[in-house]
């Protein structure tokens, strides 16, 4: 099913990619005011008065996570970024991409490979350029300022768990009691310090590793901006936004 559903989304993407090159990156240029894009993928801004935390929400398979961003946003000050899409990949060039692989050069020149292996190379530099490019505003948008926090939700299915993450993680705190897929990853030793001692599991990652794969969180680590990302199993909407709570009661 999954597999049928990429290959008609390649077939799509097949008859944009004269256009998006015809129109490079431009052919999306007309934001609306409670928008903004990273290079043609777009974001809707959902803010409730001011705050130093800034939300996003950037899998639009993981509707949970989308579920609980609003209601916490509904609830809670804070700025959201919404990823305007339906599926965990967008287009991106004439191919389909993972969005939370194009926060560094070569993780975006990976994530351009996966689905389409046939780049010329001038095409391909062209693309990543422009990525470049679009990147420094798109961060400068959804990182929070000095001492602000930048909060992503993610969910995950069966496979994907806290021990995935262990290897690249510095410290952590494991509470047996919760379940494995649930759990609190962050970039600052003292924010750890504070979320460990609740009820979920914590971990902290705040070095870079050898291969930087362009997710949001090593480019947070680089430009030293505190991130938190709440990642819950999909489906258990009432855990994810108990874990938003806790964050944002914990690391006001
Ligand atoms: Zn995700």
């Amino acid at each position: 099913m999954h597999q049928l559903y990429k290959k008609s989304l390649l077939l799509n993407n097949a008859l944009r990619a004269s256009i998006l090159f015809t129109f490079g990156f431009a052919s999306l240029s007309a934001n609306p005011s409670d928008s903004i894009f990273f290079s043609n993928i777009e974001f809707r801004v959902v803010e409730n008065a001011v705050s130093s935390h800034n939300y996003i929400w950037i899998h639009g398979d993981e509707k949970t996570a989308e579920m609980a961003l609003k209601y916490h946003l509904q609830h809670y000050p804070g700025k959201g970024f919404f990823i305007q899409s339906e599926h965990r990949e967008v287009s991106v060039a004439g191919t389909i991409v993972d969005p939370n692989r194009l926060f560094s050069r070569k993780g975006a020149a990976k994530a351009l490979r996966h689905f389409k292996t046939d780049w010329q190379e001038g095409d391909l530099k062209y693309v990543l350029d422009l990525l470049d490019t679009a990147r420094i505003p798109f961060l400068d948008a959804v990182f929070p300022g000095k001492g602000g926090l930048l909060i992503a939700v993610h969910n995950n299915s069966q496979g994907y768990n806290v021990k995935k993450e262990i290897p690249n993680s510095r410290m952590r705190s494991i509470k047996p009691e919760q379940n494995p897929r649930d759990f609190i990853l962050c970039t600052d030793e003292a924010d750890f310090h504070q979320l460990s001692n609740g009820p979920f599991t914590v971990i902290l990652q705040d070095e870079m590793p050898a291969e930087d794969n362009g997710s949001l969180s090593w480019a947070a680590i680089r430009k030293g901006i505190r991130y938190v990302n709440i990642e819950t199993r999909l489906g258990w909407l009432s855990q994810q936004k108990k874990m938003l709570k806790f964050v944002e009661d914990t690391l006001k």
